[in-house]
């Protein structure tokens, strides 16, 4: 017997049926003698539905009252899978954020949990519920509801792990755990048995979407052991852990992509100290979260200087920027949006050398150019055209032996729908 949280994301709640086949799923590990406490997203796409509700009415939503609408989501399936596992005659308890003790800060819309009041779930659990909490809220120190950031329940679920003491935390998706690369674009993805925290951090930093990047750093902080998992298949998916076998063996563990950046570039920069300091400490004041940095080589004391940041952040570059590239006696600001950033991912590569140029090569030779690089001891990113950003990643997945022999059989997806994955965004 086990205590285990099993968290669903809004694919897997889409619909009234598939909120059935989730209640059916958490009392079958319930009838297993469990104790099971379910996590759960909002259905579908309601999170940007209600995000496209605010921006009818207001271009720039106060920040408190995005978070009370948002948490609404979240709300609605949480009852409605109480009520589903009620249908199938087991106890159920729904909870809101607030109500299952998630304290947070009050930073709206990227809110940090501060502590995890434990008590309500504990009662609920021992009087025989099956408790079901709303992910990606909390409620901060005045009361107000606050929310984690998009992909925010799995932070829920990996908290709320730790707040009981669960054995395990169950993240069940769309796919049947960690690949190699996002199966939906690189149809020889592998999937991946185990990651350590180390790799999986970096990953869901580069932008693998299967797992959000703080609950990997929550988990690697509390030492909660994830299984990511599919919510429609029964096959065993992937554990996010400390210690993995194969840690010291692979260079590569795998290519991730991120669409949701963008690229800035101020040309005609006076080549001269203290400049580059006062462009970034004013972005820097205005919560302008600069990633990759590029300053070209001067020519007759002019120089141009790039760097990407997420597109949620460019109103308030732009804005910062119109003030500053008059002061600083630049010539012009250009954007970029159709960039995409592909980075490979390995802890085994702070001790390979050869990455990079093989890397650079396989581009090069599929006339795949490189606007942007940046480097950590286990990752290499670079900057391509979204376009490319697909092509790139099957390329570099072949390039360093990743290709599983099989085929992923769901990556059927149109050349449409491959455009819309890589859309500004998630
Ligand atoms: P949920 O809505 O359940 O939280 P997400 O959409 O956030 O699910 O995460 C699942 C998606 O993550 C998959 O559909 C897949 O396209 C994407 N993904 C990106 N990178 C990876 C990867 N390396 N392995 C598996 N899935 C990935
Ligand atoms: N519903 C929120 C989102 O779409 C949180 C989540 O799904 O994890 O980002
Ligand atoms: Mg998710």
């Amino acid at each position: 017997m086990a205590l285990i949280v099993c968290k669903f994301g809004g694919t897997s709640v889409a619909s009234p049926e598939r909120l059935r086949n989730v209640a059916k799923r958490l009392v079958a590990r319930k009838q297993e003698g469990n104790d099971v406490v379910a996590v759960v997203s909002a259905m579908g796409k309601t999170t940007d539905e209600l995000m496209g509700l605010a921006a009818a009415v207001n271009s720039n939503p106060p920040t408190r009252e995005m978070d009370r609408l948002l948490s609404t989501g979240e709300q609605v399936s949480m009852a409605l899978l109480a009520m589903a596992i009620e249908a199938r005659g087991y106890q159920a308890m729904s909870f809101t954020g607030r109500q299952a003790g998630i304290e947070t800060d009050g930073t709206h819309a990227k809110a940090k949990i501060v502590k995890v009041h434990n008590e309500r779930i504990m009662e609920a659990i021992d009087a025989g519920y099956i408790p079901v909490v709303a992910g990606f809220q909390g409620i901060d120190g005045n009361g107000d509801i606050t929310t984690l950031g998009r992909g925010g329940s799995d932070t829920t679920a990996v908290a709320v792990a730790w707040g009981i003491g669960a054995d395990i935390c169950e993240i069940y998706s769309d796919v049947d755990g960690v690949y190699s690369a996002d199966p939906r674009l690189c149809p020889h993805a592998r999937k991946l048995d185990q990651i350590s925290y180390d790799d999986m951090l970096e990953m869901a930093g580069a932008g693998s979407g299967v797992l959000q990047m703080r609950a990997v750093e929550f988990a690697r902080k509390f030492n909660v052991v994830i299984h990511s998992r599919s919510a429609f298949s029964d096959a065993q998916g992937t554990f996010v852990k400390e210690e993995c076998d194969m840690m010291e063996e692979a260079v590569i563990t795998g290519i991730a992509h991120d669409t949701s950046e963008v690229k800035v570039t101020i040309r005609g920069v006076p080549d001269a100290t203290g400049i580059a300091a006062k462009v970034f400490s004013a972005l820097a004041g205005n919560m302008v979260n600069t990633d990759m940095i590029i300053q070209n080589v001067s020519e007759g004391g002019l120089t141009d200087i790039s760097f990407t940041c997420p597109a949620s952040d460019l109103p308030r570059a732009e804005e910062t920027l119109a003030r500053v590239v008059p002061e600083i006696h630049a010539r012009e600001l250009s954007i970029d949006e159709s960039i995409a950033k592909v980075s490979l991912v390995g802890t085994g590569m702070k001790s390979a050398p050869g990455v990079a140029a093989k890397a650079f090569a396989t581009l090069g030779e599929n006339n795949i150019n490189i606007l942007a690089i940046s480097t950590s001891p286990i990752r290499l990113s670079v900057v391509v055209e979204a376009g490319q950003a697909a092509e790139a990643v099957r390329l570099l997945h072949t390039a360093f032996g990743l290709d599983s022999d099989e085929i992923f059989e769901e990556t059927q997806l149109s050349a449409e729908e491959i455009a819309a994955k890589l859309a500004k965004g998630r």
